[in-house]
C-alpha cells in the first residue's frame, strides 16, 4: 500500500509531541465566553463563539502589539479562579489528543493567576491536565501531558517559580521557562533562581531568538544554561544562504539544542513575512534540532496538525521529515527517559510505519 498523503486529516492521525503551547491561547472560545459570564467579566468584544475566535486571531494577526497583548488580557482574566484554571487545562489535554498529540508540554505563568497563591493555580493546571488525560485515555486517545511554569522576564519571581518546578516535579511540572521581553531583561538577571535549577537538576527552556537575535539566544545558552529555546529560530540569522554558519548556530546544531519553532506565530508577530519565507525548512535541512510547534492555538487558530500540514506544505516536507521532528521533540521532551522511551517505541514509530505503508 503507498504511503498515505501528507494533509491535515492524515496528519491529525499520525501521533504527535508538542513541546510548546501556552496555556492561556489554547483557551476555546465558546469556554471564554462562559467563563466570562461566570465571573461577570464585560470585556469581551462578541458574545458569539465563531466571532470570538475570528476576533483573536485578527487582533493576533493585527501588527499591533497592543491588540496582541488584548487578546491574553483577556484569556487571563477569565482564567482567575481555580475551577476555571482546571477547566481549561482538562479542555487543552482533550483537544490535543483529539487531535492526536500523544506527549505535550503545555505552559503558563502561575504568576499571571494574580488571584490566587502560586501552588493554588499549579495544582489546579495539574488537576485539569490529569482530568483531561484520564478522558482522553477512556476514549481511546491516550495522551502524557507534561506541566511547564513560566516565570516572567519583566517581573521578579523567578526564584519562586524554579522552586515551584522542583515541589512539584513529581506531580507532573516538568520544568521551567522564561517568558515576556527578551530585550531588557537577560536570562541570568536573578542567578538565584538558575542556580536553583542547577542544584536540583531541574530542566529549563527559555523563550529566546523569537523578537530579540543572536545575543539572546546566547545568553539563554550561556547565562540559564537552557536545554531548549522557546522559538530560537533568530539562529537562522548566522545561517546565511551559502558558506559557512556562524560559531553559534554551529553549536546549537552540533549540540542539538532543541529549537521549539512554531511557524505561524512568528509570521503573526511579523518576524518573517510568510511561511514559505521562514527560515524553519532551511534549518531543518540543515540538521538543526527543529521541532514543530503550536505556540498560542486560539490566538494563530492552528492545532498540531494544522501547523505540520501548513509547513509540509510552504517547505515540501514528506513523512520523514514529519517523523524526524517528531522523534527530534521527544528525544527533547523534559518527560523522564522511561517515559519517552515506550513512547517513542510503542506509540510512535508504529503510528507512523501505519501510515507510511
Ligand atoms: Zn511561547
Amino acid at each position: 500500500m503507498p504511503a498515505a498523503p501528507l494533509t491535515r486529516e492524515t496528519l491529525a492521525r499520525a501521533p504527535k509531541v508538542l513541546l510548546h503551547d501556552h496555556l492561556d491561547g489554547g483557551l476555546r472560545p465558546q469556554t471564554v465566553l462562559e467563563l466570562a459570564d461566570e465571573v461577570g467579566y464585560r470585556g469581551l468584544p462578541t458574545s458569539d463563539p465563531d466571532g470570538l475566535g475570528r476576533w483573536f486571531r485578527e487582533a493576533a494577526d493585527s501588527g499591533s502589539l497592543e491588540r496582541y497583548l488584548m487578546t491574553f488580557a483577556h484569556s487571563v482574566a477569565v482564567m482567575q479562579r481555580p475551577e476555571a484554571v482546571q477547566r481549561v487545562a482538562r479542555e487543552a489535554a482533550l483537544d490535543l489528543a483529539a487531535d492526536g498529540v500523544v506527549y505535550a508540554e503545555v505552559r503558563m505563568a502561575p504568576e499571571l493567576l494574580t488571584s490566587m497563591p502560586l501552588d493554588t493555580a499549579i495544582e489546579a493546571m495539574l488537576d485539569g491536565f490529569a482530568a483531561g488525560s484520564a478522558e482522553a485515555a477512556a476514549a481511546g486517545r491516550p495522551i502524557v501531558v507534561g506541566t511547564l511554569l513560566c516565570a516572567m522576564r519583566q517581573a521578579d519571581r523567578w526564584v519562586e517559580v524554579a522552586e515551584a518546578v522542583v515541589r512539584h516535579r513529581d506531580a507532573g511540572v516538568v520544568g521551567f521557562d522564561l517568558a515576556g521581553p527578551e530585550d531588557g531583561f537577560p536570562p541570568d538577571r536573578i542567578p538565584e533562581a538558575i542556580a536553583v535549577l542547577d542544584r536540583t537538576g531541574a530542566h529549563r527552556t527559555v523563550h529566546a531568538g523569537e523578537a530579540a537575535g543572536i545575543a539572546s539566544i546566547r545568553a539563554a545558552l550561556d547565562g540559564a544554561r537552557a536545554e531548549r529555546f522557546g522559538h530560537g529560530v533568530r539562529i537562522a540569522d548566522e545561517v546565511p544562504p551559502e558558506g559557512p554558519l556562524g560559531d553559534l548556530a554551529r553549536r546549537v546544531r552540533d549540540e542539538q539544542v532543541t529549537l521549539e519553532v512554531a511557524p505561524s506565530s512568528n509570521v503573526q508577530t511579523g518576524a518573517y513575512p510568510s511561511l514559505a519565507a521562514h527560515p524553519v525548512g532551511r534549518l531543518h535541512r540543515l540538521g538543526f534540532a527543529v521541532t514543530v510547534n503550536t505556540d498560542n492555538r486560539l490566538m494563530s487558530g492552528v492545532s498540531a496538525s494544522s501547523e505540520l500540514a501548513a509547513v509540509a506544505a510552504a517547505h515540501g516536507w514528506g513523512w520523514n521529515d514529519v517523523q524526524t521532528v517528531t522523534e527530534r521533540a521527544l528525544a527533547g521532551a523534559f518527560a523522564e527517559d522511561a517515559v519517552r522511551a515506550r513512547l517513542l517505541a510503542d506509540v510512535v514509530r508504529p503510528g507512523f510505519a501505519a501510515l507510511r505503508d
